[in-house]
């Protein structure tokens, strides 16, 4: 009896989540309403009480922070190569210039030690990543932001649970970032939150997220900036209400799982694994480099025949036509290009059990030793 397919992510909704949704479904407010608000207070708890706006996608409230942080055209934003493209497409959507900056080997995040040089006169902002949900330092990042007068928006989408020197991501710093896509740590099917800076009136940040429209106590309405369509649906947030319950239970989950990998993979394989950082990171993705040589495609076809289900996140942003028209080269990134090259994300999800860990250590003993 062959084991059923292991896919390398998979949400863990529960039965009480479902009820909820249920609930919303039948009540007859299914749009934002009463839930959206029950869940922004909840996120804004986790948050350390900062003003939380729940959005639609982590790629609207990426975009919006930039707008609020009147971010446009002839503006430069610092950014790393070796992220979801929804990072940099943001830079342009706006307007402004993307600034690439290579990653640091060791932790695949921006490298700091090369953004200062990046620093131009026309530079507005950063966007560092916490890739895999592995924090960019707070510490030089705030440092550096504040010697040069950058606003930060943190893109924490894969970050959710994760704490920077023990405090949760979310609760400091300027703008951050999450999102709730399916595949990140806490799910709303789609979705995402903006924490915002105290400086940003929280009333703009919700004309951005809905047409611009202001409305007075007589019934009337105004229109004054050119807003969007980010709103959250109740439907959305009750499954987020839910996976709030269940958040501390999934990283504690994810942090074992990661643990397992590292105690039980073969270190004869030749594979070169992330930090292990058991404390800080929510482990969001376990994603090993493949051996120099190996042939990725081959690699995770075969995997997929032994029902195991490996991703590939990301190749580097700047190596896509649309960012070559933007004149990025090959060669400009050689650490996110060598990463981006051979990372492969192995099936992590609260729901895994230990013996799934073994299993697929089992098969990238079996695949690799015998290539
Ligand atoms: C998922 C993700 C986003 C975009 O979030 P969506 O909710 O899919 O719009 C942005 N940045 C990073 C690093 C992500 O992983």
């Amino acid at each position: 009896m062959s084991l059923p397919f292991l896919p390398f992510t998979r949400p863990s909704i529960d039965e009480d989540t479902i009820v909820e949704v249920a609930n919303v479904l039948r009540s007859g407010w299914i749009t934002s309403g009463p839930k959206v608000q029950a869940f922004e207070a909840a996120l804004s708890a986790l948050c350390g009480g900062r003003a939380v706006k729940a959005f639609n996608s982590g790629t609207g409230t990426l975009e919006i922070a930039l707008r609020l942080a009147g971010i446009g055209p002839g503006d430069e934003v610092i950014t790393t190569p070796l992220t979801w493209v929804a990072t940099a497409n943001v830079i342009l959507e706006v307007g402004a210039t993307p600034v690439l900056v290579d990653i640091d080997p060791a932790t695949r995040n921006i490298d700091l030690n090369r953004v200062e040089a990046a620093v131009t006169a026309r530079t507005k902002a950063i966007i560092p990543v916490d890739l895999a949900g592995l924090p960019v330092d707070r510490d030089r990042l705030y440092a550096i932001a504040a010697a040069h007068k950058l606003r930060v928006i943190e893109d924490a989408a894969q970050s959710f649970g994760a704490n920077w020197r023990g405090k949760a991501i979310g609760c400091c710093g300027d703008f951050v970032s999450f999102s709730f896509h399916a595949n990140k740590n806490l799910t709303t099917g789609e979705g995402g939150a903006l924490v915002l800076p105290a400086d940003i009136d929280p009333a703009l940040c919700e004309r951005y997220r809905l047409q611009g429209v202001r409305r007075f106590p007589d019934g009337g309405m105004d229109v004054d900036v050119l807003g969007g369509k980010f709103n959250l649906t109740d439907v959305a947030a009750a499954i987020g209400l839910g996976q709030l319950k269940q958040l501390a239970a999934f990283t504690a989950r994810r942090r074992a799982l990661a643990q397992h990998y590292f105690a039980q993979l073969n270190s004869t394989l030749g594979l070169e694994l992330p930090p292990a950082d058991f404390t800080q990171s929510n482990w969001h993705m376990f994603q090993p480099l493949l051996p120099k040589g190996t042939d990725r495609s081959v690699f995770v076809a075969t995997m997929k025949e032994r029902g195991i289900g490996v991703g590939v996140h990301y190749p580097p942003l700047h190596l896509f036509s649309l960012y070559r028209k933007q004149g990025f080269q090959p060669g400009q990134f050689p650490h996110a290009e060598d990463v981006g090259a051979r990372t492969v994300t192995l099936p992590l999800f609260p729901a895994m059990q230990d013996s799934d860990v073994d299993r697929v250590c089992a098969a990238l003993s079996a695949v690799l030793l015998s290539k």
